[in-house]
């Protein structure tokens, strides 16, 4: 019942005319071999491409941003609103990323407000979540995602956590060629959805969770199988359009 999705998170990846031919080849590959029936795509790309991969995407793909400012407008310079990224014609943003959590400062008091500027803004979040190798070894890594979850949402109405697309990112596993097992990421994913279980079930029956962290070609297939996970959020493989692909039919 819920139909997959699949997000490449281009990261500070791309230029102009690199882009141009990533994003042709994969609308080829979405026409020839993507069910888009069963599966969503949205692409990430640094803010300053979105409108140029808007308009090469001619509304086939979903473009998002990678973050976002919580605030509306004022003096915060170098920051982008989310009313700025729906005229950049965006429909999702990336929120709590672990690279923006450990590298950029956001605490999960700023990624609620990040999640609620999204919301007001009709911008789908797509929340990340993921606990570190330390919190993994030491057994907590079920209680520091639900933490991040209750927090992130504890200030939303039951309608608003129902327009929140969850993505579970182990730390470990992020650009380090080290993927979470499928028997660890459905572990987490089942976790994920009992907590939204205990807000409201239609939610955990609904809510879309990805699985993100060193997917490819080779292993999605097997994730992507797990009852409890819902496509992915790619990184490195988004940025070669037969990976993307390939990873998308595997959805
Ligand atoms: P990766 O990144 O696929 O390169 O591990 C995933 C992510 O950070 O979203």
């Amino acid at each position: 019942m819920r139909k997959a999705l699949v997000a490449g998170n281009w990261k500070m990846n791309g230029r102009a005319d690199a882009n141009g031919e990533l994003v042709a080849q994969v609308l080829a590959g979405l026409d020839a071999q993507i069910d888009t029936d069963s599966v969503d795509v949205m692409v990430f790309p640094p803010s300053i491409y979105i409108s140029q991969v808007v308009s090469l995407s001619g509304g086939r793909l979903g473009v998002g941003a990678q973050n976002l400012c919580e605030f509306a407008e004022g003096a915060f310079t170098g920051e982008l609103s989310a009313g700025m990224l729906v005229d950049a014609g965006c429909s999702a943003v990336l929120i709590g990323h672990s690279e923006r959590r450990s590298l950029f400062g956001d605490t999960d008091t700023r990624v609620a407000a990040k999640v609620e500027a999204a919301l007001a803004a009709d911008l789908i979040p797509v929340l990340c979540l993921g606990e570190s190798l330390e919190q993994r070894d030491s057994g907590e890594a079920l209680n520091v995602v639900a933490e991040q979850l209750r927090l992130a949402t504890e200030n939303l109405t039951v309608e608003q956590i129902a327009r929140v697309v969850f993505a579970y990112e182990p730390v470990w596993a992020i650009g380090t060629g080290r993927t979470a097992t499928p028997e660890q990421a459905q572990e987490v994913h089942a976790h994920l959805r009992g907590q939204l279980q205990q807000i409201d079930s239609d939610i955990a029956a609904k809510a879309r969770i990805l699985y993100g962290g060193s997917c490819n070609p080779a292993n999605a297939a097997e994730l992507f199988a797990q009852a409890d996970i819902d496509g992915g959020l790619i990184g490195g493989a988004s940025l070669k359009a037969n990976d993307f692909v390939a990873i998308c039919q595997a959805a």
